[in-house]
């Protein structure tokens, strides 16, 4: 129940906030002939042939988990497939960031950190992960008691070694008046990175009071996977229930670049692979053989029915964002 009205409480705040730009009308202007080459990247992306529900047939050795795994991301986040807990029991050290470099990387926009500072920490389970980048989607990847979000951010860390493990955690984003202070200098110059594979040098950045404000609030945790290609497992998901806001304007903006970048809900932890789910999902079982009948002369050899041999088993690929 604290979870509900923790929630309920910042969408009326929310809501209480007259914005002046709400209820006129838009017009988009429809696109110019001849920019419609496809930008240059990983064959991945979200759309109907190219997106999530295809990545695991465009390589089902390296995308193995994204069509087979157990325990993939995102959820519908409520407290029987969750543990909620005081976010204070994560302890987040987090201050000043400089010499930022935001990139749209063609899949989302990025903030990169980790070349420049080591100071921004996060304590799980008595190790030490190192904030490496956040990023954004849109909308919201994972749901709260099936509600969805315009935004939400990802800040993704790294134990330290050779194969480092990762812990990412998410903040739901909300249209509101005003944009955080933090999401100001980020998405509010998402009008930088406009085209893919672009970079831009933003302002020196100061994360204090986003740890702070995390620490006040509490958080989903359970262990999921990348909501991206390969979808490897084994990564510790921690997902804030302080909801941040953006402005009409910059959400429009951030939508207008960004446009559709998120992966449909998984199935919750532990239980078969949503691919595996649906009809004509990837390695659906194939419909029994009818039984010939005794009497049959001849036997006729159907190809549609052929039984098709079971799949190897690979190792999943390491690495993503
Ligand atoms: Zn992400």
């Amino acid at each position: 129940m604290l979870l509900s009205n923790t929630l309920v409480a910042s969408a009326l705040i929310v809501a209480a906030q007259a914005c002046t730009e709400l209820g006129h009308m838009t017009k988009r202007e429809a696109p110019a002939p001849g920019n419609g080459t496809a930008p240059e990247g990983p064959l991945w992306a979200y759309g109907a042939t190219d997106g999530p529900m295809a990545w695991y047939n465009m390589d089902p050795e390296a995308n193995k988990a994204c069509g087979e795994g157990l325990n993939q991301t995102p959820i519908d986040l409520n407290q029987q497939v969750a543990k909620v807990e005081a976010a204070s029991g994560y302890p987040l050290k987090y201050g000043k960031v400089a010499n930022v470099k935001f990139s749209n990387t063609h899949h989302t926009a990025q903030v990169q950190v980790d070349a420049v500072t080591k100071d921004n920490t996060l304590q799980l389970k008595g190790e030490e992960y190192y904030l490496a980048q956040f990023h954004f989607h849109v909308p919201s990847e994972h749901h709260i008691e099936g509600e969805m979000f315009p935004i939400e951010v990802h800040f993704v860390h790294k134990t330290k070694g050779d194969k480092p493990k990762l812990a990412v955690l998410g903040f739901m984003i909300e249209v509101g008046c005003e944009n955080y202070p933090l999401l100001n200098v980020t998405l509010g110059q998402i009008a930088q990175v406009e085209a893919p594979n672009s970079v831009a040098q933003i302002a020196d950045l100061d994360l204090t009071e986003l740890a702070k404000r995390f620490s006040e609030g509490q958080v989903f945790r359970y262990l999921g996977s990348l909501t991206t290609p390969p979808c490897t497992e084994g990564v510790e998901w921690l997902v804030s229930t302080q909801v941040l806001t953006v402005d009409v304007q910059t959400y429009n903006e951030v939508k207008r670049t960004l446009k559709y970048n998120s992966r449909y809900i998984q199935a919750n932890p532990g239980t078969v692979n949503i691919q595996k789910a649906v009809p004509g999902g990837p390695k659906a079982p194939v419909p029994a053989v009818p039984a010939v009948p005794a009497v049959s002369a001849t036997v006729v050899s159907d190809p549609a029915i052929a039984m098709t041999p079971a799949p190897v088993a690979a190792p999943v690929a390491a690495g993503g964002h």
